[in-house]
């Protein structure tokens, strides 16, 4: 993959220093996304507005948020810290489960401090970082180019559709797992297979299968206007 597929760029908003996405070409996969931006928090210049040092270390703030996971999330930490476990008693331990009528939302479980369960609460750092969710690895507290956002959000929420397809599917047999529920009315055709279906890793997902036409157009011509 050309090293130019993604490029993280500097973006100004409300005279913020902040990120746009640039998207190069049509092959560019998450997995490309991901480098491009783990590249850009290390050397870039742009502003981090939830730390009052202006760095990561010793913040961790957006480690006590709601932390949506995708199918691939799962699938590789469970490949990584629980190999031994079927996907209902990895649902049961390391995720939470809320649903709402027909609405599933799963995140990651947290502590009885409301922060992650990967969070070392002693040397506050992530326990798991070469497999932290894909909402972890595109978090950054600064501007985003409106463009940059939807394109994260959208990415995340279809990852996370997929994750809820599975979960339907592996609680047939033996029950659903839920940890919290009003008037639950889960109806597995709601959650049909998308581009994620079958996908073990990021690499294989190409940003453009998952984007709909229209924010694909959008983002691929403002990211290169917002420079
Ligand atoms: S990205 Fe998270 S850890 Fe880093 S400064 Fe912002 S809130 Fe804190
Ligand atoms: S997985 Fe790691 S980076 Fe993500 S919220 Fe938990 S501790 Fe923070």
């Amino acid at each position: 993959m050309s090293k130019k597929a993604v490029e993280i760029a500097p973006y100004t908003g409300e005279n913020l220093d902040g990120i746009d996405v640039l998207l190069y070409n049509d092959n560019a996969t998450i997995a490309d996304y991901t480098k491009a931006l783990d590249a850009y928090i290390l050397k870039g210049k742009f502003t981090r507005l939830r730390s009052n040092t202006g760095q990561c270390e010793g913040c961790n703030i957006c480690c006590q948020e709601r932390i949506p996971l995708t199918s691939i999330d799962v699938r590789r930490l469970k490949r990584e810290i629980a190999p031994d476990l079927d996907l209902p008693q990895f649902f049961q331990r390391y995720t939470y489960i809320t649903v709402e009528g027909r609405a599933v939302d799963i995140t990651l479980a947290r502590d009885c401090q409301d922060k992650c369960i990967f969070l070392d609460p002693h040397t506050h750092k992530c326990l798991i970082y070469e497999a932290r969710p894909l909402v972890c690895r595109t978090y950054i507290c600064t501007k985003l180019s409106p463009q940059a956002s939807e394109m994260r959000d959208y990415l995340v929420n279809s990852g996370e559709d997929e994750l809820v397809r599975i979960w339907w599917e592996s609680g047939q047999e033996k029950g659903l797992v839920i940890h919290e529920a009003d008037d639950p009315a889960v109806i597995g055709q709601d959650w049909p297979e998308n581009v994620w279906t079958g996908k073990t890793n990021y690499d294989e997902l190409k940003i453009k299968e998952i984007l709909p036409d229209n924010l694909w157009e959008k983002v691929k011509k403002k990211g290169e206007s917002c420079v």
